[in-house]
């Protein structure tokens, strides 16, 4: 079976280029029919945090990408770490190492005098026939890795295609501190071994560890998973994604009131494309997803697209689910949805005109508030003749049916009598009923904002 997994580090919140790479091995285990692993790596304890474990499983769930095994933590492995690392020392793949960080500056000084690049000079790697220097005292060794010397390390990466690495570029890699924690790639492969990880799938961030964990992973004799690293998103500009400059966390775009679905749709996109396919489903991707079909470059952020697509999902989502989305924007926008229209009558009529649930939410906000209209506007629409008119509207309306209909036909007579045009009547009254000109059809407004309300509303600007 296929076995894929996303293997974040907790050290801040999920990103949206982790989110990409989980997407990706979660439809490719999907496609599969295979097993999605999620794995913590917090190893890293001067940057790991609860709170960023937290917000990583939050914003799995919110995005909705469920593992099929796991969490698993790496700090609840470290005795399985320790194993390893003692069987690799007896079997001779590894060895302890007593070098001063004093020599190590010493060797990179010397490496840089001659122009060369530094390297650790593999003073304590057992070799027949070799003495090694007397163990000094009350040092604590590192546990270096025993690095072919010759040869290549090759892989057929799923994404960039054929990497060659001499092993001549690899050192010895510490695979262990002096305290005896194991350090960063010693665990990722250990547990990647574990995990029965068949398909590695991460970012290209990480393609320099790559040729170290193949060979460690031949080292235990572990078999080799496929690799496909994918390539970084960037802003905009060209750059890389910053905390500072670019919306990066999940959190950003649920608070920009993007649906999750339109954000794994429009994430599936940056990198990987079927034909001209831009607004799908989660289960289509799936259907279409193969690593052959990533792209091995840089994608660009490109906001109108991803609300683009937002506004597709948003058309195509159940009113009453948008409706529980939108309450907590209205709510902060100091609206009681409790009282007034049926927010999902209020969704249905608003949805096709916005592409998040912020806009949504803005714009539903007049049902259930009445705001005046700001002073531009209503110098523009609520001068005294326009007043006057609104004032003999209200007594029409006070003896109209209150369906569309009616409402609309009120309306027309009501535009003939004045002898003026549709505007002068619509915008007026778009401005005094909604503090804003910017809505649907009249007398979808007024239907919706019931006979009581909108009464209520007119009266206050007859004074
Ligand atoms: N923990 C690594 C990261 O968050 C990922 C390691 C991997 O996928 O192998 O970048």
């Amino acid at each position: 079976t296929v076995r894929t997994r996303f293997a974040p580090s907790p050290t801040g919140l999920l990103h949206i280029g982790g989110v990409r790479t989980a997407l990706f091995s979660w439809a490719y285990a999907r496609k599969n029919q295979g097993v999605f692993v999620l794995r913590i790596e917090d190893t890293d304890l001067e940057r790991s945090t609860p709170e960023s474990v937290q917000a990583i499983l939050d914003g799995m769930q919110w995005v909705g990408l469920a593992h099929d095994e796991g969490p698993f933590y790496q700090m609840q492995r470290m005795d399985r770490y320790k194993v390893v690392l003692q069987e690799m020392l007896a079997q001779g793949s590894a060895y302890y190492c007593y070098t001063s960080k004093e020599e190590l500056d010493q060797m990179r000084a010397d490496a840089e005098a001659r122009g060369e690049k530094p390297r650790y000079d593999r003073r304590w790697r057992p070799e027949r026939g070799k003495t090694l220097p007397a163990v000094p005292e009350g040092v604590q060794p590192v546990v270096r890795f025993r690095n072919p010397v010759d040869g290549v390390v090759a892989w057929d990466d799923a994404v960039k295609g054929r990497i060659e690495i001499a092993n001549s570029e690899l050192d010895d890699l510490i695979i262990a501190r002096p305290d005896g924690t194991p350090t960063y790639n010693f665990c990722v492969v250990v547990d990647d071994w574990d995990m029965g990880i068949t398909h590695v799938i991460r970012g290209d961030d990480h393609v320099n560890n790559t040729p170290r964990q193949i060979n460690i992973l031949a080292a235990l004799g572990a078999p080799l998973p496929v690799y496909g690293h994918l390539p970084m998103i960037l802003n905009a500009d060209g750059q890389k994604m910053s905390k500072r400059r670019d919306a990066v966390s999940v959190v950003d775009y649920s608070q920009q009131g993007i649906l999750p679905e339109a954000l794994l749709n429009y994430l599936a996109r940056l990198g990987w494309g079927h034909g001209d396919d831009e607004f799908f489903t989660l289960e289509q991707f799936v259907e279409w997803f193969d690593l052959k079909n990533v792209s091995p470059s840089p994608s660009r952020f490109d906001r109108e697209k991803m609300l683009w697509i937002n506004q597709q999902h948003m058309k195509a989502a159940d009113n009453a689910r948008l409706a529980a989305l939108t309450e907590p924007f209205l709510s902060k926008l100091g609206c009681d949805t409790q009282q007034g229209p049926a927010l999902v009558d209020v969704i249905a009529l608003l949805k096709e005109r916005v592409t998040n649930l912020v806009d949504l939410a803005a714009q539903a906000s007049y049902f259930f508030r009445h705001d005046a209209a700001p002073a531009e506007l209503a110098a523009q629409h609520l001068g005294e003749e326009a007043r006057a008119r609104l004032a003999r509207f209200k007594t029409v309306l006070a003896d109209t049916a209150w369906d569309a209909p009616a409402l609309s036909a009120a309306i027309k007579a009501f535009v003939a009598s004045e002898g003026v045009k549709m505007p002068l009547v619509g915008m007026p009254l778009r401005a005094a009923l909604c503090g804003t000109t910017q809505t649907p059809s009249v007398d979808l407004v007024l239907h919706l904002l019931g006979k009581e309300e909108v009464l209520k509303r007119l009266d206050h600007i007859e004074a």
